[in-house]
């Protein structure tokens, strides 16, 4: 084939792609251009080097298979940065640790009540690094954008101030680091990388506690860093005060700056953040849609997006248009689907709250009424909620064997029949153990 041929059906290699992993789909792709043929070696051009790491990472496969079914050649896919549409100052784009993902930007960000303070502090501090909150402590639960408002901080600074030094990484890898400079015996060599940069940004802070050589090394880097008046931004999912085994003076030390909550969104903010993530993947929803989304998922905004993807997923899959009783259709499915994923645990905790009793007496050798039925209620749910043999559910609950659970879930079916009342408890049991996690 030749580069000609392949660009007069890149657009269907894109919609295909599309097709292949709806999850990763962007309206961006329009942006992408065939760049080189050499072989059987597609590349494909992107305007930046994040986006050609984050098509790297995710979308190599879809596109490969996109490009083979389009033209009908064993082609293969790689990406590059377009050449031509490098800007000057691009060298600076070539990060060190992780890449920044192109989504996560404050352009892309919905600003509302229960994030405004975070954003704004960050927005802040991305303009005039180390002049105004140092250092910044972002926390929230999971999933409601603390790393997405990191990556945001570094893009506008990359793209602000030329040639600065930022670090960014998660606490993990910092760690991971930290761990085989020593191993390498290459200490100064872990010092000097971290203690000279410019703006240092680690995600997941909390990594840090019961590490406690690690917390001496960030302690010392933090200090050499804040005084010398560079920027330190941290995220964690508690405040500083909340992360258990975290030394005093580093509590201490994240509380002089900034310290930044993030809620969990409201009815309008999921709204609006539906509504952006469907524009950002090319997805054209009516507001009915965004609000019967908002309204169904309530937990964290990356099931939002979940959500999104699995709609968008059946109408592509299915050749039909999104409506709003296709979303219904689709999400009804998806959440009886997280209903699926029940383990043990799940159903233990449930349990054991509502007869008020113990893992373990579940697990003793107790056989009195009030131990006795909790137990095998335990079984029968544990037989009904998840995929697991007799057996495992046997050693889940002190070791007993399969016709102990037999007996078990038969005498629980036999007094779910006869008795309303436990046909209702077990319902109300299976309820709260199956329900979509809330944050
Ligand atoms: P966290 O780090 O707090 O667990 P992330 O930053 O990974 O959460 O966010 C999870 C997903 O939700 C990401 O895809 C992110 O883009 C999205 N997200 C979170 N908050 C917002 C927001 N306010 N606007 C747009 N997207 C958001
Ligand atoms: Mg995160």
């Amino acid at each position: 084939m030749a580069v000609h041929e392949v660009e007069g059906i890149f657009a269907d290699i894109l919609d295909r792609a599309r097709v292949l992993d709806p999850a990763n789909t962007r309206k961006w792709f329009d942006k992408l251009t065939v760049l080189r043929l050499d072989g059987g070696s597609l590349t494909i051009g992107c305007p930046d080097e994040p986006t050609a790491q984050f098509l790297h990472t995710n979308c190599k496969g879809s596109f490969t298979r996109a490009g083979q079914q389009v033209t009908g050649h064993l082609i293969t896919v790689d990406f590059d940065v377009d050449g031509a549409k490098k800007p000057a100052t691009a060298s600076k784009q070539s990060l060190p640790g992780p890449a920044l993902h192109p989504d996560y930007t404050f352009d892309n960000f919905v600003v509302g009540p229960s994030n405004r303070l975070a954003h704004a502090s960050c927005v802040a501090v991305s303009q005039s690094p180390g002049n105004t909150y140092n250092p910044l402590f972002i926390y929230g639960s999971s999933g409601l954008g603390k790393t997405h408002l990191l990556h945001a901080v570094c893009f506008e600074a990359y793209g602000k101030f030329n040639g600065a030094v930022i670090q960014f990484l998660s606490c993990e890898d910092f760690v991971n680091r930290f761990i085989s400079a020593i191993e390498a015996g290459n200490l100064p060599g872990f010092q000097s990388q971290f203690r000279t940069v410019d703006m240092l940004v680690i995600d997941d802070i909390q990594f840090l506690r019961e590490r406690e050589h690690s917390q001496e090394e960030f302690f010392h880097t933090f200090n050499a860093l804040y005084n010398n008046g560079k920027q330190i931004i941290l995220s964690g999912d508690s405040p500083p005060g909340k992360i258990p085994s975290l030394e005093e003076r580093l509590i201490s030390r994240f509380n002089w700056g900034l310290v930044a909550r993030i809620d969990p969104p409201s009815y309008e903010t999921r709204v609006a953040i539906v509504q952006k993530k469907a524009r950002l993947r090319g997805i054209k929803i009516s507001d009915d849609i965004a609000e019967y989304i908002a309204r169904k998922v309530q937990a964290n905004i990356r099931e939002l997006e979940g959500a999104l993807t699995t709609i968008y997923a059946v109408a592509t899959t299915t050749g039909k248009d999104i409506t709003l009783e296709l979303a219904q259709t689709a999400l009804e499915g998806q959440i009886k689907l997280a209903a699926r994923h029940v383990s043990i645990t799940d159903i233990i905790e449930v349990v054991t709250r509502h007869f008020d009793v113990r893992l373990t007496d579940l697990q003793s050798k107790k056989r009195s009424q009030s131990i006795t039925m909790p137990r095998q209620i335990c079984m029968y749910l544990a037989r009904s909620l998840t995929k697991h043999s007799l057996e495992e559910i046997g050693g889940h609950l002190g070791g007993r064997d399969h016709t102990t659970v037999m007996h078990a879930c038969n005498k629980i079916t036999l007094a779910k029949d006869a008795d309303p009342q436990m046909s209702a408890l077990l319902d109300e049991l299976a309820r709260q153990i199956t329900k979509p996690s809330q944050v």
